[in-house]
């Protein structure tokens, strides 16, 4: 479908809360912050736990105050800018669960039958920007407001055999060219595979820095796609971290900058990045820390 992730924020709600009027939220940071507030235009949204100030953690599910009444429960699974990432797959006693995998899709093996909807923005690990995969259990087929535009009316589209209007059709083409990659790559499993081995080196690195690096998410929830850290130290050294940045571009390695919101550096390690790429960040970050410590 066309309006990337955020059109699908809209599109969840649009389609699923008329079931009930309400929705359950886990909001761990920017993205399910953000898709809280675009379904609350279309009902009433709980928070399961209230939103922390900094993101970094997630709260027990034992403590989550669901609502038995809720049309479905949303979460994100992997948190892009604040680099949190759910370990398990939360429990909701057969409420229909939606997750927005924008930048953890085809990274790891998902059970997608405990899922109500999947999502997923394409621009991190399968294409290009403008393109959103949405997944849709057959049941919940058939709810939509009747305000829900057409484009975004999961049924229609359905019906429509996903061309109700012009696709974005380079995007898709693009797709197409990313899956058989994954596929002749030895597929999600794979990926999977290497996902694991490149979040093993930095978090390795950080960790033997001696707080050189740090990165300030709890270890149980970090997420092995966006590693936010800091460099110099636990609340980061701003000039340091302009030199870090400085020095790793004349390497040829680009967009290591956090995101504004977050500041310090993020490394997103998506399927295109590979295992060598993390290896030259970590031989980086091991003869910078030699330099400036
Ligand atoms: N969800 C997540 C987890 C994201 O990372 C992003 C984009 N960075 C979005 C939603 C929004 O996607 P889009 O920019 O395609 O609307």
């Amino acid at each position: 479908m066309q309006g990337g992730g955020c059109g699908a924020f809209a599109a969840v709600a649009l389609n699923l809360m008329n079931r009930t009027g309400t929705a359950d939220y886990a909001v761990t940071g920017t993205w399910s912050s953000k898709a809280a507030k675009e379904a609350a235009k279309y009902g009433k949204v709980n928070l399961v736990f209230p939103k922390a100030d900094k993101p970094g953690s997630i709260p027990d599910q034992k403590t989550w105050s669901m609502d038995p009444n809720a049309s479905y429960v949303y979460y994100c699974d992997n948190e892009t800018v604040d680099g949190v990432e759910f370990p398990y797959i939360p429990e909701t006693n057969g409420i229909p669960l939606v997750s927005d995998m924008s930048s953890s899709i085809m990274t790891k093996k998902v059970d997608v039958s405990k899922f109500g909807i999947i999502f997923g923005g394409a621009q991190k690990n399968i294409g290009p920007a403008g393109v959103v995969v949405v997944i849709i259990r057959e049941d919940l087929l058939g709810n939509a407001m009747k305000v829900c535009p057409s484009v975004f009316d999961f049924t229609h589209i359905i019906k429509e055999n996903s061309i109700h209007n012009t696709p974005a059709t380079f995007s898709v083409y693009v797709m197409e060219k990313v899956l058989q990659w994954i596929k002749k790559s030895g597929g999600v499993d794979a990926m999977q595979k290497q996902s694991e081995e490149k979040e093993r080196l930095l978090y390795g690195t950080i960790k033997q820095s001696n707080s050189f690096y740090h990165c300030p998410i709890d270890e149980r929830v970090r997420s092995r796609i966006n590693i936010p850290f800091r460099v110099g130290g636990k609340n980061g050294n701003e000039s340091l971290e302009a030199k870090f940045l400085e020095e790793a571009e004349k390497l040829k390695m680009y967009q290591l900058k956090g995101h504004r919101s977050v500041g310090g550096i993020r490394a997103s390690l998506y399927n295109a990045v590979t295992l060598e790429d993390v290896q030259s960040l970590v031989k980086f970050m091991i003869e910078f820390q030699k330099q400036h410590s």
